[in-house]
């Protein structure tokens, strides 16, 4: 049978060739981004406590009252935010589906959407299976937006841009001022702002999360993600959830209705209760920020050049001073000489960068950490 593929590259995605290639390698992962420590002992209470209390059928389409009701009060007290549990947020399974399903819910057929590049890799598939055009904008050479070239790219067809703050892969974090200038341009050219902020927590070196949440006339145009298995570290689970204002909140609950219907509810009520407590999550910065000094610190006795960041829980190094492979063949390298892995970030990219830069995740144990950089040492 010959199937006439909605994709113009079938690719497997690089984290599952890397995980893949690591594996059967027996090499320290530090490749997709997952943590190789156990969740919160309380939430593994949570779990099994709640397991035994008969939470097995359909969830309300938008998710457990009790759940969005918590994140209303999680974001009151962040950004003084008023949201409405029934207007303004919906559950998904994990952030990819709320991505997913935003694209799905406001790009048609040849519009154009914005993504910036180095971008995670679920923005632009999701833009092609909606017929729309997938306008590549690159961030400069130190991983900033030049705001000019950016206002250049936006013609009369542009209907969205996809934001990651903070950036995976760059670390990169987002100020004030940045998030003023999207709210001109989104204000401006009636655009949509989609803000991928799953890594709203791991913010580094004093530095402050600013989402759109936080601006009342952007968030007006804009819908967030968030995910639970990034803030809780258990990507496994694949929880995570949408905030919009409640135009866009109604039409992204019509698509998830279709598409999911609602998502797992064993866990929504293991979350709802979990998250009573702030300390649960206001402390995650702290915590990852130790493990990227560690991480840093190991590194900077290897020949390779960490790249400034400040947030999530990635690290780019750069090995021009190590070799002239592509990133690619020397990830690939690395796994099989050295048996550590990372991620090559020439896959976030529609045109091959020129840089050469690997990505490193630090959500490890300190042991790992360590044991691998000892392996880098050696090159
Ligand atoms: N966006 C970014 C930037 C990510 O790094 C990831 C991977 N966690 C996701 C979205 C997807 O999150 P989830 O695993 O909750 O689907
Ligand atoms: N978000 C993870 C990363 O960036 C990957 C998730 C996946 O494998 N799709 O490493």
């Amino acid at each position: 049978m010959q199937i006439k593929s909605k994709f113009k590259n079938q690719e497997k995605s690089i984290f599952s060739i890397i995980a893949q290639l690591s594996t059967q390698h027996g090499a320290i992962n530090l490749g997709q981004g997952f943590p190789d420590f156990e969740i919160d002992d309380k939430l593994q209470n949570l779990v099994q406590e709640i397991s035994g209390q008969s939470k097995n059928q359909y969830a309300p389409m938008p998710g457990i009252p009790e759940l969005r009701e918590i994140l209303c009060q999680k974001y009151i007290n962040a950004y003084n935010t008023k949201l409405d549990l029934d207007k303004n947020i919906c559950i998904t399974a994990g952030a990819t589906q709320a991505i997913f399903t935003a694209i799905q819910a406001f790009v048609h057929p040849n519009d154009e959407v914005i993504i910036i590049e180095p971008a995670y890799d679920s923005y632009a598939p999701s833009i092609e299976l909606v017929q729309a055009k997938i306008i590549a904008f690159a961030l400069d050479e130190n991983f900033k937006i030049d705001w000019n070239k950016l206002s250049n790219m936006i013609t009369e067809k542009t209907k969205m841009i996809v934001i990651n703050n903070p950036h995976n892969p760059t670390g990169q974090t987002l100020n004030k001022n940045d998030l003023l200038n999207f709210e001109k341009i989104v204000l401006e050219n009636e655009l949509i702002l989609l803000s991928d902020e799953v890594y709203e927590h791991l913010i580094f070196d004093g530095k402050v999360h600013q989402s759109v949440l936080a601006f009342p006339k952007l968030f007006e145009r804009s819908i967030a993600t968030f995910s639970f298995g990034k803030t809780f570290h258990a990507t496994g689970w694949k929880m995570g959830y949408a905030i919009a204002s409640q135009k866009l909140m109604d039409e992204f609950k019509q698509v998830h209705q279709w598409n999911v219907f609602s998502v797992n509810s064993l866990m929504q009520y293991v979350l709802a209760s979990y998250l009573k407590n702030p300390a649960n999550y206001n402390q995650l910065g702290e915590f990852y920020q130790k493990k990227r000094d560690l991480f840093q610190s190991e590194m900077s006795m290897t020949g390779f050049k960490s790249i400034p960041s400040n947030g999530s829980y990635f690290q780019l190094y750069d090995y021009s001073n190590l070799s002239d492979l592509d990133d690619i063949a020397f990830a690939e390298w690395l796994i099989k000489e050295h048996k550590v892995a990372c991620i090559p970030i020439s896959p976030f990219y529609t045109n091959n960068p020129k840089h050469k830069v690997l990505r490193f995740c630090f959500a490890k144990k300190e042991e790992t950490l360590v044991n691998a950089v000892k392996r880098l040492k050696a090159i």
